[in-house]
């Protein structure tokens, strides 16, 4: 496939042609020894090292070892190392494998890998395969090309990656072999978080600690671990790669520079869980079985609001494994999607005026013995133990918004956030109707040191298990909702890693569990009857954070002045997001939780910012290019056509012979439109080559950010509306981009 000899228009036509004829793919299903397809049961996991492979390749000793290692996460017994690796690459090489690598999330948002062979030689020179211990738990890439935000010098660039084994090592397949990938963490010299898997294990650990230390205080004694659990929806937009790739700001920016909205849009809502067409659908399969085969639980598949847009969410899982997973389906997504002829578009506003995209994590913790945290319970008891927690999340939320902001700040995310489709830049809380009531009366309510189970039971506590099923009045506009026995977090990027809001959410609701134990424990050494203590500390809790809850429409115009007013913050831009990563408080809580030290932090709001420059100097150089090399000559082209057809009349019109006046005024007036578009765009480009070489210049990254946010951003988007109204009146003939109606409605 190939757009070659055709340019312009024609290229555009051929694109048409092109998707036209697309038949749709279907994929081989992997095949047992008799030749009959797997059933997903059978595929689930055939290409990671999972407990079933563990416990037929390894001593049952090491197995059990290893085991530990996982579900306490535990660090790897070195002694066990060599036989780990010994069983982990004979696995590998019965399924094909032929290379391994360390795979690891550098702070690109992408993922890394560097591919060694198996292949080694003994003393006589015969070739073998070899993969040891020390393989298996430490590699040093180099990498010296990654971000860092300046702690690796470069004399001391040394990265390492270490194996993750609370993650399982899996098979990458591609068309002429298969890869062994490790899961790891990357790590500098001295030990340095470079990566996005670190300061989430970390912060693991910081709640783990925590919650354990609460569920101990009410008595569970049997509970060895808490772990955070993640469900993380993934929105997507897929289009014909024709299209794609006629469209230089979708190549580069993943985004739409320009392009004006289609005569049909969402306004229908006929595509929201609408029937799937064949050939997505057909690609959406094709995934599936790859995910399947990697053991990652996909279980949901469907369109979303925007056409060509659709959703896929997976089971729960630790929140580390879920992270690990959700870089997998992005990336099988990309890369099945490009078998399809189809490409993938993970951006948050990939088309101006059409729904974005974001992926909801949804978010809770359990205990090792498998309760789930957020659930509230059957008795009583139970369920001041479920409001204490809830306590904690809403304490957190509350006291670090700024700082759950800044996990989901990024470029994209801008043009999401604060627009009538997405939670806005506001961070409050949802909790369902009946359980603001519960938290008001609380509240209200009085509780003193006698406070009775009946009094709790009055206060229509016990009735918290049925509450929390009946959700069906949830708020959908809520950037945190509750939903029954979890929380989610609807403002996370449908690009980033979830890693980054997930370590952020982890610990700040982990110091919120720390201080309501501390505070509960304080009360009853006074002699303070525990249930009463805790009662006092919930309401405490409670009385404030009453300000982060909010059960109305967050979309509504009001809500942005009642949020000021109650003293949220409103973070619109990437800039001033950023900034809480910074702020006194924020960097003592990452001291403080472990997450990441001040040197850490510092470099890890430098890459941050640094990437929003980047992406932003991308789109000026996309955006330059479009507008000077496509819109501006497919401009002169429709003037060329007017000022030609109305000379003609002109001639016609005075020549002697003519008897008719012709009417050219109103055609004149065309001509002077589009020439006065003309004119517009090149003198408003001129105005922003230079207003953006200034602001590109800058050295300063926070006085650049900022420019960027507040001048060319703005600039950005005048241009286009420049160029939109200059689509609007071009000739179909002559306009070279693909349009909205092509890339969302043609398949
Ligand atoms: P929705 O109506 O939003 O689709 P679902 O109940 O289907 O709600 O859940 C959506 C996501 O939430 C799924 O990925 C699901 O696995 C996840 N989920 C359910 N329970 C939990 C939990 N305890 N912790 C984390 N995620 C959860
Ligand atoms: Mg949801």
């Amino acid at each position: 496939m190939t757009a070659k000899g055709y340019a312009g228009a024609a290229a555009r036509r051929w694109a048409v042609a092109e998707v036209s004829r697309r038949k749709v793919r279907s994929c081989n299903l992997p095949l047992d020894t008799e030749g009959r397809p797997l059933t997903v049961a059978e595929m689930y996991g055939m290409n990671t090292f999972n407990q079933r492979a563990m416990k037929e390749k390894l001593p049952k000793e090491v197995y059990h070892k290893l085991q530990q290692t996982i579900r306490h996460g535990k660090k790897l017994d070195i002694s066990i190392a060599n036989t780990v690796a010994h069983a982990i690459k004979e696995w590998a090489i019965e399924k094909g494998a032929t290379h391994f690598c360390h795979w690891f999330q550098p702070q690109t948002g992408l993922t890394a890998e560097k591919h060694d062979a198996f292949l080694s030689f003994d003393e006589e020179g015969t070739p073998i395969e070899r993969f040891s211990g020390s393989q298996l738990i430490q590699s040093e890439p180099d990498a010296s090309s990654f971000p860092s935000g300046g702690m690796r010098a470069t004399f001391e660039a040394r990265g390492y990656t270490a194996w993750d084994p609370s993650s399982p090592a899996f098979i990458m397949e591609a068309t002429n072999g298969k890869t062994l990938c490790i899961p790891s963490v990357f790590i500098a010299y001295h030990g340095q978080a470079l990566d996005q898997k670190a300061p989430l294990l970390r912060s693991m650990e910081f709640l783990n600690k925590k919650a354990l230390e609460l569920l101990h205080l009410f008595g569970h004694g049997t509970a060895t671990r808490v772990v955070p659990t993640v469900g993380p929806e993934q929105e997507y937009f897929l289009i014909d790669k024709a299209f794609y790739y006629l469209r230089p700001d979708l190549l580069l920016a993943g985004r739409t520079l320009v392009g004006a909205r289609p005569p049909k849009g969402q306004e229908l809502e006929d595509h929201y869980f609408g029937s799937i067409k064949d050939r997505f659908l057909a690609c959406m399969q094709e995934a599936e079985i790859e995910l399947y085969k990697l053991g990652i639980p996909v279980k949901t598949r469907h369109n979303e609001v925007a056409p060509n847009q659709f959703e896929l969410a997976p089971i729960f899982e630790e929140a580390n494994v879920a992270s690990d997973h959700n870089q997998l389906v992005m990336e099988t997504l990309r890369a099945v999607a490009f078998r399809h002829d189809l490409a993938l578009l993970l951006h948050e506003k990939p088309f101006a005026g059409v729904n974005g995209s974001g992926k909801h994590n949804n978010w809770s913790m359990q205990d090792s013995d498998g309760n789930n945290l957020l659930d509230p319970g059957k008795t009583p008891d139970e369920n001041l133990q479920f409001l204490a927690v809830l306590g904690a999340v809403l304490r957190g939320v509350n006291r670090h918004a700024g700082l759950l902001r800044a996990a989901v700040a990024g470029a994209g995310n801008d043009h999401r956030l604060g627009a009538n489709e997405a939670p806005p830049a506001i961070i409050s809380v949802f909790l369902g109707e009946q359980l603001h009531r519960i938290l008001d009366l609380i509240e209200a309510g009085g509780i003193t040191r006698e406070t009775s189970e009946q009094q709790i039971i009055d206060l229509g506590i016990a009735k918290l298990p049925e509450i929390a099923k009946d959700y069906t009045d949830r708020n959908r506009t809520s950037p945190f909702a509750f939903t029954g026995n979890k929380f989610e977090f609807r403002a996370v990027a449908s690009s980033a890693s979830i890693a980054s809001p997930m370590a952020v959410l982890n610990g700040v609701v982990a110091e919120a569990l720390g201080e309501v134990t501390d505070a509960i424990r304080a009360r009853t050494a006074k002699g303070t009857e525990f249930k009463t203590a805790v009662m006092e500390v919930i309401r405490e809790v409670i009385k404030e954070t009453k300000k982060v809850r909010f059960e109305g429409n967050n979309y509504a115009p009001e809500w942005v002045a009642a949020a000021e007013h109650r003293g949220l913050p409103n973070l619109r831009k990437t800039p001033e997001a950023l900034a809480e990563l910074i702020t006194p408080t924020a960097k003592k809580f990452f001291a403080a939780s472990g997450i990441f030290s001040q040197e850490e932090l510092e470099a890890r709001y430098h890459v941050r910012l640094e990437r929003y420059n980047k992406d932003i100097e991308i789109e000026i150089e996309a955006m330059k290019e479009i507008a000077k090399t496509l819109v501006l000559p497919a401009g002169f082209q429709q003037q060329g056509l007017l000022a030609d057809a109305i000379k003609n009349l002109m001639a016609l019109e005075k020549s002697s012979g003519t008897s008719v006046a012709f009417n050219s005024g109103p055609q004149l007036q065309q001509l002077k439109t589009i020439s006065d578009l003309i004119s517009k765009l090149i003198t408003d480009l001129e105005a922003f080559e230079s207003s953006s070489a200034k602001a590109v210049a800058e050295e300063d990254i926070q006085k650049k950010a900022r420019a960027f946010a507040d001048q060319i951003v703005p600039a950005m988007a005048d241009l286009r509306a420049t160029c939109d109204r200059m689509e609007e009146a071009i000739a179909d003939e002559f306009w070279p981009l693909p349009k909205y109606r092509e890339m969302l409605f043609l398949t």
